[in-house]
């Protein structure tokens, strides 16, 4: 683990995955950023760079038909690491940094590197804009304040993405970050021949909670609840508040014997917290496997797993 100002590279990775940008294709929001960045600076290369382990990988590029390089030869690492994101590098081979770099000493031969650090919350540095030239120049403190303006923007852009992918109340995700999400983790599983289940939660009788102890309350038991459910859950598996009283969870890895004895397990925690509350939680559930030989639409998993949900929450009504 390396240790920084700006956040461990356990953090950076974990909101990458977060934010769930990486191998995601171009958009045109960024490309117009780097676009706007050659024309302003009038240099052939300028990127939107996130660090990503081992790799840098480029949301977009404009003057270079690369997606990643590896993160040991890249500028950017330094950039994040700087105390005001800020680095400039004139002229990188008299830079002891950078003279043995191969790109610097070999194609493509870089002499200039001006970048300004992309944040993300609690100054988790993501990744930088940047803008890369073949021969040494200057940035002026103007040059450097517009470099910095259009990182503003593209970080403002993530940011924007993140939160209308995001559930406030829990920080889950939300229904449209859930369908993005769970539309990359059944193409990996599909690839990678992994068994996934979904399941479909619905708080019952919840509405007593409002009713009885106020709406506060009724958000409280709701964050309770999503804490739980994460506490069952590995990291891989997504979680996702996509109603009112409504969660979901794609289990990866998971047939649905696995997925129902997680939900058990919720269930046995549950009891525990409600012997402690003065309201009690309670919830239905239908889990569906994902036939992975089939084309598998997520609404389709959801339509199904609800059904089945409903016919839990109808039996416990009889009961
Ligand atoms: P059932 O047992 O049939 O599931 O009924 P229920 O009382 O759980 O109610 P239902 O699932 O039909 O509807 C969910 C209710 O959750 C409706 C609304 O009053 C409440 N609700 C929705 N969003 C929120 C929220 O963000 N905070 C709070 N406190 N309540 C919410
Ligand atoms: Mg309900």
């Amino acid at each position: 683990m390396q240790l920084s100002d700006f956040g461990t590279e356990e953090q950076r990775v974990a909101a990458l995955k977060e934010l769930d940008i990486l191998d995601t294709p171009p958009e045109e929001r960024f490309d117009r950023l780097t676009r706007i960045a050659t024309r302003i600076f009038n240099v052939p290369v300028a990127q939107i760079t996130l660090l990503d382990g081992d790799r840098q990988w480029f949301k977009s590029i404009q003057g270079a038909e690369l997606t990643e390089v590896p993160r040991a030869i890249t500028f950017c690492t330094h950039t994040v690491e700087t105390a005001n994101g800020t680095m400039v590098i004139t002229d990188a081979e008299k830079d002891s940094r950078f003279d043995g770099n191969p790109m610097v000493h070999s194609e493509p031969n870089i002499r200039f590197y001006a970048g300004s650090s992309l944040s993300y919350s609690e100054n988790v540095r993501l990744g930088t804009l940047c803008i890369l030239d073949v021969k040494p120049r200057q940035m002026s403190e103007n040059d450097i304040a517009i470099l910095e303006d259009l990182a503003a923007v593209a970080q403002r852009e993530i940011i924007t993405m993140q939160l209308a992918m995001l559930d406030e109340l829990t920080g889950l995700s939300n229904r449209r970050g859930f369908i993005s999400r769970a539309e990359s983790s059944l193409s990996l599983a599909k690839r990678e021949n992994i068994k996934v289940s979904l399941a479909f939660i619905d708080l019952d009788k919840f509405k007593l909670i409002n009713d009885n102890f106020g709406h506060k309350k009724g958000d409280e038991a709701l964050v309770v609840f999503s804490r739980l459910v994460k506490s069952v859950c590995r990291s891989s598996d997504l979680i996702a508040r996509i109603g009112g009283d409504e969660f979901v969870v794609l289990f990866m890895g998971s047939d649905k014997d696995s997925a129902e004895k997680k939900l058990k397990n919720l269930a046995e925690k549950i009891v525990e917290v409600n012997s402690n509350s003065p309201y009690e939680i309670l919830f239905s559930h239908g889990v569906v496997e994902c036939d992975l030989q089939k084309e598998i639409s997520i609404s389709a998993l959801l339509d199904e797993s609800d059904k089945l949900m409903y016919v839990d929450k109808n039996q416990k009504r009889k009961n």
